[in-house]
């Protein structure tokens, strides 16, 4: 846009503190992501064994991209017969080669794979983008560079598990079933796998059903990097493939990451048997910001701790408890923040927020938005451009609520923040540990013995301070109360996979 053309658009700004309206003012030109280098299959059949093969029923499911609602590719569809064969091929793979490779030589096959994850960033961030509907900004460089860290931060353990483990000798589980969900779609296979093969372990692995596509990206990698057959099997589908994981006879952990309705299910039919297991389930986080807290910077971290991944963060701080005196100044800055977030496609690298996962995810986001009004709430969204087709929504955020509302107690999982008000660090706490759940939570302040104070008080697994959504290998995550049992990531994450 020329100087002149900008001269002739009416400034029109959104609160007095606005200084500018970018929104209108200033237009984004298209910055698309190239994609056609990033190669889609017609079709995907089940990785086991070391190859594909077809499923027993060969039944197949189509997967869209959410940001238009094209059809990309389809997956096969596991059976029970299709679970028992892989959960086979692990055992073997368990209880024979991978068995006889030194510590130090695993370690060397998850260093490779962390590096051709490295050397094949773009394409896998461009298909996790495509599948599921996250701005190639936050596949690129939020993503896709935490896969590799967390292969290589636990390639570096597989040779020293006995300084990890004092005094014992560290000694695997065996077959480790994985079940992910469809937020962080490579991501989270990295935080199963990495740890499972760092520890001597063999996995089958189910990704979620409208996210698979990395996850057999990865299978086509583990085949390159000369992974022994059976180490890795990866079976798509939805629940039922996912049960027959939990249920097989064979198999000697669960790891689970989704919904707490689901883990409840799980948890359930692992009741009276000794598989091992830890489920990472759902949030309901909190932001505490306080009076000495330095605003702009929270602001920005609300920001991100909300919208980042269109709130599909099972830690996203989707809870605002900002402190009375500064309540008004915080939401005006909120709102003419939104108003310059740009929400599209999710391959421009200009986008902020992308699709939403599924048409199903879009239909329960929208029915939290009608229930935060009948119970009274304000909305607030901004007038953003929107695409007509795919699953989008624009932020937003609910003033006027209260503690007891269903939009403040339930996980909505998508880009919507409730905003609360609170005058003493007390009452915040209270309001902050008021929910089932206990993932993560964030305080904002200015004073380290407050921050100290108020997070050794908040009831979940991990507490940001003065920042939020940051994820470091070296880091344990997990949660309370109906957030799940055990830890992943860090030593806690490797002590998940050996026997005690
Ligand atoms: P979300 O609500 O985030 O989609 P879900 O808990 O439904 O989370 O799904 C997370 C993962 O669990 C997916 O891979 C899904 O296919 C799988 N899943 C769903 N139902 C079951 C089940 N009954 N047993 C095992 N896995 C399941």
């Amino acid at each position: 846009m020329s100087n002149t053309e900008t001269k002739d658009v009416p400034y029109k700004p959104t609160s007095p503190n606005s200084k500018l309206d970018f929104a209108s003012v200033w237009e984004y030109a298209p910055a698309p992501q190239d994609s056609d280098f990033a190669e889609v299959k017609e079709k995907y059949d089940l990785f086991i064994d070391g190859k594909f093969v077809k499923p027993s029923k060969g039944r197949y499911f189509k997967s869209t991209n959410p940001a238009n609602e094209e059809v990309i590719t389809e997956f096969a569809e596991a059976t029970q017969k299709d679970v028992d064969k892989a959960v086979k091929a692990a055992r073997k793979a368990f209880e024979g080669e991978w068995s006889r490779i030194s510590a130090k030589e695993r370690g060397k096959y998850i260093y490779r794979i962390a590096r051709m994850i490295q050397e094949r960033a773009r394409e896998f961030a461009i298909l996790e983008s495509m599948d599921g509907g996250k701005p190639i900004r936050e596949s690129r460089d939020v993503d896709i560079p935490l896969v590799a860290a967390y292969f290589f931060y636990y390639a570096g353990w597989a040779d020293k598990l006995e300084y990890a483990f004092p005094g014992k000798q560290p000694e695997p589980l065996g077959v480790c079933g994985q079940i992910i969900p469809w937020n962080f779609p490579l991501l989270m296979l990295a935080w199963k796998i990495a740890p499972a093969l760092a520890t001597g372990n063999t996995v089958v692995l189910k990704p979620a059903e409208t996210t698979s596509l990395t996850a057999l990206k990865f299978a086509e990698l583990v085949k390159d990097c000369g992974l022994p057959d059976g180490v890795v099997n990866i079976v798509t589908g939805a629940g039922q493939t996912g049960a027959e994981i939990v249920n097989h006879k064979d198999v000697d952990k669960i790891a689970f990451t989704g919904s707490t309705k689901v883990g409840k299910l799980i948890q359930s039919s692992l009741a009276g048997t000794d598989k091992k297991y830890t489920l990472e389930l759902g949030g309901k986080g909190a932001m505490l910001i306080f009076e000495d807290a330095p605003i702009d910077q929270a602001v920005e971290g609300i920001i991100n701790a909300i919208y980042f991944n269109q709130g599909h963060v099972c830690c996203a701080g989707s809870r605002l408890l900002v402190q009375e005196g500064i309540a008004d100044k915080v939401i005006q800055k909120l709102k003419d923040r939104l108003a310059t977030l740009i929400v599209g496609d999710p391959l421009d690298k200009n986008t902020d927020v992308g699709a939403i996962n599924s048409k199903e995810q879009f239909e329960t986001v929208n029915k939290y938005l009608e229930l935060g009004v009948e119970e009274g709430a304000d909305i607030y969204q901004c007038d953003c451009k929107v695409p007509d087709n795919g699953y989008f929504i624009r932020p937003t955020l609910f003033t006027n609520v209260s503690q007891s509302n269903r939009i403040v107690q339930e996980e909505i999982f998508g880009p919507v923040l409730t905003v609360q008000t609170f005058r003493t660090a007390e009452e915040g706490i209270e309001k902050t540990n008021n929910t089932p759940y206990g993932l993560a939570n964030g305080v904002w302040t200015d004073k380290g013995s407050k921050i100290f104070k108020v997070g050794s008080k908040m009831r979940s697994g991990v507490i940001w301070a003065n920042t939020y959504n940051k994820f470091d290998p070296t880091s344990p995550f997990g949660g309370y109360k109906e957030s799940g049992v055990g830890r992943e990531g860090g030593m806690h994450g490797l002590a998940a996979y050996i026997k005690n």
